[in-house]
């Protein structure tokens, strides 16, 4: 194991990157991460400042552009230095004098370590953006800490950030945008408490939602109190409806999101947003998105893959086999299902099925074992 220790600077439209590794104790042999194409390394060296050799190889990834940097570490070590710049890429990645969004799927931090990781730091050395989200500013050395909260990393800055909510909520946005602001407050606030109810949960954990100034407002994605949003949606419906999606996923999260297993983690969240819909009494906007998943279904490969991995559309084909049951067995047993999988445990779908059989019967169970394979 090991922990990442890295100074983050915007260079231009790209980043530059000291990273320091230090290892539990001294450290020799196989060793690799991962690290984006983009990423043009400068060098690799040992804590006694002796340069290193590295291959670099596809590093294979669901989501995001990786390469696996397999270093040549014959000689024991305590630490390892590695520098690097470039421009990221990726989703939800974005570089400007407003805003900065670099994330996991920008891969511009050393990941899937073959040691293991326990631990990442950030200091950001950019002063000219005035909030950086789960950072605090160290006024003494005039940069923002950060510390990793979840299984990656987010270094969200905004230049002009302004903040509506307290202690539960912060949404984080810029300028010029109070009304949407407002309207997505109310929308996940609205959101968060049927979620409460349907998970039976008396308390939501505290939470950030920033709202990034360009990308693609119907998207976002859910970290350990984080939500991100591509943009303030001008159709607050359909941001209420991503928002209860990611506000689920604090309650239905857990299966393997690299194996065919993922369709538990988003079938179950979206679930959970499509009844949102109809607590709200928007039925229409209910219907129209079971159509459009409905649709893209049809004709996708299975759930449950050959060799095991993730497959396109797993997000379509669990709403559509969970509509067939909708149909059939009515809102409760949707219902029920959503909170078999937050309890569940391991979250695997064999798992699943035999607690649904035991709770809702084999007709229920049946269906899901079907649907999966079709
Ligand atoms: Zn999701």
């Amino acid at each position: 194991m090991l922990s990442v220790h890295i100074n983050l600077k915007r260079k231009g439209e790209g980043i530059s990157v000291d990273a320091e590794m230090v290892f539990e104790a001294p450290f020799a042999g196989e060793f690799s991460f991962l690290l984006a194409p983009k990423m043009d390394i400068k060098s690799i060296s040992t804590s006694c400042g002796k340069n290193l050799t590295f291959e670099v190889l596809d590093g294979k990834e669901p989501f995001r552009q990786t390469n696996r940097i397999v270093v040549d570490l014959t000689q024991c070590t305590s630490s390892l230095q590695i520098s690097y710049e470039g421009v990221p890429e990726g989703y939800h990645t974005t570089i400007g004098d407003d805003f900065f969004a670099i994330n996991y799927y920008s891969a511009w931090y050393p990941d899937h370590i073959s040691v293991g990781c326990k631990g990442l730091a950030v200091k950001f050395h950019n002063a000219c953006y005035n909030h950086v989200v789960n950072a605090e500013y160290d006024t003494t050395g005039q940069f923002w800490q950060y510390v990793s909260m979840d299984f990656d990393c987010n270094i969200l800055a905004f230049k002009n950030a302004k903040v509506v909510g307290g202690d539960m909520l912060k949404l984080l946005y810029t300028c010029g945008n109070d009304h949407a602001a407002k309207l997505h407050f109310d929308a996940y606030n609205q959101a968060a408490a049927f979620c409460m109810e349907l998970f039976e949960s008396s308390q939501i954990p505290k939470n950030t939602v920033a709202v990034l100034p360009k990308g693609n407002v119907r998207d976002g994605y859910c970290r350990k109190a984080l939500i991100v949003l591509g943009g303030f949606n001008p159709d607050i419906s359909a941001a209420g409806h991503l928002l209860a999606h990611e506000i689920a996923h604090i309650w239905c999260n857990g299966a393997d999101v690299y194996s065919w297993e993922a369709w538990l983690n988003e079938t179950t969240a979206e679930w959970a947003a499509l009844l949102f819909q109809l607590h709200i009494g928007d039925e229409e906007k209910f219907n129209s998105i079971i159509a459009q998943r409905v649709q893209r279904a049809q004709g996708a490969p299975p759930i449950k893959t050959a060799d095991g991995s993730r497959p396109d559309a797993v997000h379509d084909k669990g709403v559509a086999l969970f509509y067939q049951i909708y149909k059939k067995y009515g809102q409760d047993a949707v219902k029920t299902m959503l909170k078999l999988f937050n309890r569940l445990t391991p979250k695997t779908t064999d798992a699943y099925i035999k607690l649904i059989a035991a709770q809702l019967g084999d007709g229920v169970a049946d269906m899901l074992r079907n649907g999966i394979l079709i």
